[in-house]
This record gives structure tokens, sequence and C-alpha cells, in this order.
């Protein structure tokens, strides 16, 4: 199946996957400007070259290093993807196809895909209400004790955020009473080369079973769908990508923290280790285009525990390292590690303009009193869905979206600027706000200089440096 006119019959451009309760929509694919009319075997034809370029657009990226800058699609041109894939000469692969697929699932499901290589942009519970079923997953739908349990569960949040949105509650803290199950959707640009190498990944059990069902099913089909040849090498030349071994090798415990700090009661960070010299970035910051880069040379490592929706917005930050370390829920329900604030705020204003008032005290307690109720309820539903046997991450569908996770973090100092400038910003919600002041003032300390450059000529968050 080697020449255009195969390859136009194996292209196959499905606009919408499903598999299960995750939807993904293909909404877009880079596609290169059409040229001179495409020939097969020396005859014209009339076929629009968005129809199936995605393969030649590989080959284009690649002939370039040979000074070639050509589309022709033949029999080499077949080959050629399979050498590239073969030989891990990657980068065609990336520049060549670009996918920007829509994605519709259950917030438990999505969570690892914020992990992965690309730009996300998701629908925001800070801005709209979060609205539709949660998510039932299959192993609920079989048997009728746990299904009842499952949606007394949906119906008591449900009827709580109604409750907190009623109350004028701002919608960021409103969606503290959702299950760890209702629906959000986000764009999804991403690479060829990436979405293959999330295909070839070693199934493992850090990521939930319909986090690998949406890969195996979903993904995948889309490859094979859009780009036939490139689908044939990745089954020819079948790649795995080993991620087993860490799950036999042990797990450390971390008894290092350089401060170990509280932040309100949101959470807390630890610093484990940093190797701020500012010899060093002064060093680095001679260079162009983009000076900051120097920052880059000098980083340092966070334990952070924070409430899950902070983390959702912290993860955000790609340009460093992150391991969300794994949830031991039955901890999390024993010890209440939930949030519940101390004030909760009112949201006045237009998306994108809102203000921020605190609530009075008798309104405040009132709120506090109905999310600890979910709490204490979900706590025994959680106790209750594992003794009929279900799995920790299988019974924290029934959490509030409130628990804490803990996470690494590792952040070179151009990165931290970037997440001071954004996050310590009035624009940002309070609580991941907190954190972000936190960890400022400890960089503050650590390295006037780089501040002194920070707040001058880098934060560019707020129209003035915050204090
Ligand atoms: C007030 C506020 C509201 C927000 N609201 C929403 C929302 O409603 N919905 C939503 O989805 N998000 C929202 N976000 C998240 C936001 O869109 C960014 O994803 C997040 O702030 C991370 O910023 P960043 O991309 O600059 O950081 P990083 O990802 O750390 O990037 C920093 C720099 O590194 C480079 N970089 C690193 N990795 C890549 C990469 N893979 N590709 C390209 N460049 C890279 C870029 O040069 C970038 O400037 C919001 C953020 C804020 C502060």
């Amino acid at each position: 199946m080697n020449n255009l006119r195969q390859l136009k019959e194996r292209f196959n451009p499905r606009r919408t996957y499903k598999f299960g309760d995750v939807t993904v929509e293909v909404d877009g694919v880079f596609v290169r400007i059409d040229e001179e009319p495409f020939s097969i075997d020396g005859e014209s034809v009339a076929v629009s070259l968005e129809d199936f370029l995605q393969d030649p657009a590989i080959i284009r990226s690649a002939r370039v290093s040979t000074g070639r800058d050509t589309v022709d699609v033949n029999e080499k041109a077949s080959g050629m993807v399979g050498a590239l894939y073969k030989d891990e000469h990657v980068t065609p692969f990336e520049g060549g196809v670009m996918f920007r697929l829509k994605v519709t699932a259950p917030i438990s499901v999505v969570q690892p895909f914020f992990q992965l290589a690309g730009s996300h942009n998701e629908f925001s519970g800070r801005y709209s209400v979060i609205d539709g079923p949660f998510y039932v997953p299959e192993f609920a739908k079989r048997d009728p004790e746990i299904l009842r349990i499952f949606e007394e569960a949906e119906a008591e949040s449900q009827a709580l955020y109604k409750k907190f949105l009623g109350a004028s509650m701002a919608k960021e803290q409103a969606r503290f009473a959702l299950l760890f199950r209702f629906f959000t959707k986000f764009y999804w640009t991403i690479s060829l080369r990436h979405m293959l190498e999330i295909c070839a990944l070693e199934k493992n059990k850090f990521a939930p079973e319909e986090f690998w069902q949406t890969r195996d099913n979903i993904l995948i089909s889309i490859i094979r769908d859009w780009t036939p040849w490139v689908y044939d090498k990745f089954v020819e030349h079948k790649k795995i990508y080993e991620t087993k071994w860490a799950e036999e090798e042990p797990m450390a415990e971390l008894d290092r923290p350089i401060f170990d700090s509280r932040v309100e009661n949101i959470g807390s960070v630890q610093l484990i280790k940093s190797d701020i010299d500012e010899n060093l970035m002064q060093l680095g910051i001679h260079t162009g285009p983009s000076p900051k880069r120097g920052f880059g040379h000098c980083s340092a490592t966070f334990l952070i525990e924070c409430p899950i929706f902070v983390h959702r917005q912290w993860v955000r930050h790609r340009y460093g390292s992150w391991s969300e370390l794994p949830v031991d829920f039955d901890e999390v329900v024993n010890k209440i590690n939930f949030y519940v604030p101390r004030r909760f705020r009112e949201q006045v204003g237009k998306t994108m303009g809102y203000q921020y008032q605190d609530m009075a005290d008798e309104k405040n307690k009132e709120q506090q009193h109905q999310l600890w109720g979910l709490i204490t309820k979900s706590q025994h539903r959680y106790l209750e869905l594992r003794k009929r046997g279900l799995e920790p991450q299988q019974a924290a569908l029934c959490l509030p979206y409130t628990f804490r996770i803990k996470t690494l973090w590792t952040a070179n100092v151009e990165s931290l600027m970037n997440f001071f400038s954004l996050r310590r910003d009035s624009h940002a919600q309070w609580e991941v706000r907190q954190f972000a002041n936190r960890i400022y003032a400890w960089f503050a300390v650590t390295s006037p200089w780089a501040n002194k450059i920070f707040l001058k000529h880098i934060n560019f968050g707020s129209t003035k440096a915050p204090s």
C-alpha cells in the first residue's frame, strides 16, 4: 500500500471518535498550502490536497535536510516514512503533522492528559457553571447497590453546587462541591510525534484504566485514519517505551526539606533542593534573543501538598518537571484531608472582570457547614464502597473536588518567574496565589539580584508589580 491512490483510499478523515464516556473530535489538522496538482503514475489527479496530505507533510519536512523541498508521493515516500519512524528521526513527525483535538471526558480520566506534551485550553470552572450529569463508570452500572450509592452521591453534590451558586458564591469555590467525576472539555493541540510517543508507552498502573482505553481506542484510531502510512509503520516497527520498571522500584521517603511551610489552611510547600547561583545566571543572561533563558540554569524542587483544583491550575506550567505522587485515597479519607476555605467569596461582575468579596460571617459559616456535611457523607460513602470491594481510585470518584494531593515540582528560575507573574497576580485564584506568594518570598531572599530584574523587567502579569 504505498502509492498515492492507495493512500487516498486508506485516508479516512473521521471527525468524531467515541469510547465509553470519552469523546474526541478532530477539530483541526495542520495543513500545508496547496501548490501544484498531484500526479499519480504520470497522470494528473484532481484530489484535494487537504484530503490526504498528512503523510506527505512528514516527507516534506524530512526531505528538506537533503536540500529538496518536495511533496512527491511515490513508492519511495512511504518507505521514507518507515525509515524515519524506525530510526527515531522524530522531528518530521513533530513539524509535519499537528492535531487539534477537542476532548470531552470525566475529570478523573483527563488529568493524565495534562501531563503530556502539547497545548491545552480547558473549559474553566472559574468562569462558567459546570453542568450536566457526572460520569458513571461501567463497574457502578453493573452493581445496583454501588449504582445507588453513586447516584445518591451525585444528587447531593449537584444540589449543593446549585445551592452555593444560588448564594452568589464564586464559581471557583462552588465547584468544591462537585465530585471527582464531573465532565470537562478541552482543546488539545498535539503533534503526531507526541501522539505516537503516547501510543507507544507501556501501560502502567499510574494512570486510570480509562486513560489507557482512550489512548488505545481513540488516539490510535486517529493515527490510523488520518495518517495511514504512519500507522502502518507504527504497527510494523512496534516500539514500547518501557514504564513498568517504575512500578518495581521502591518508593523513596523524602527526608530533607529545607523549609517546610504551611500555606494558610490550604496546603504546604517544602523546598527539597535548590541550586540558585547568581554568578551562573549573570553569565547566562548575555544571550539572545531572550536573555531570560539565562535564568534557566538554576532551579529548585518543591514538594507541594495542595487541593486538586490548585494542582490542576499549577500543572499547566509545563516548563519544568511534575510528578504527581500516587494519591493514597484511604489516607485522604481517614485523615479528612480536604480543603474547606476559612472564608468563602462572593462573585460580582462579568466574565474576565470579576470582583470577589468576602462573605459575611454568618453566611460564611453556613457554607462551611454545608461543605463539611458533604465531605462527611462522602467519607462514609467511600468507606462503604471500599467495603463492597472497590479499589481506592474507584471509590474516590465519589469524593468532592477539594481533596489534597502531593506533587513534586522542579522548575528553573525562568519558569518560576513566569509562575510568579501569572499566579501572584490578582486574576489568579486566591488559593493558588498563596502558594505563589510563599515560594516567591523564598526566591526574593535567595536571589535578590534576580528578583530585582524580575520586578523591574519581567513581571508581566500585572500593570504594577505586586508588593
Ligand atoms: C488568571 C488565569 C486564568 C487562566 N484561565 C484558563 C482557562 O480558563 N482555561 C485554560 O485552559 N487555561 C487557563 N489558564 C492557564 C494558562 O492558559 C496557561 O496554561 C498557564 O498559565 C501556564 O502558562 P504558560 O504557558 O506561560 O507556562 P509554561 O507552560 O510553563 O510555559 C512557559 C514558557 O515556556 C515555553 N513552553 C514550555 N512548554 C511549551 C510547550 N509545550 N509549547 C510551547 N511553549 C512551551 C513557552 O515559551 C512559555 O512562554 C489561566 C491562567 C491564568 C494565570
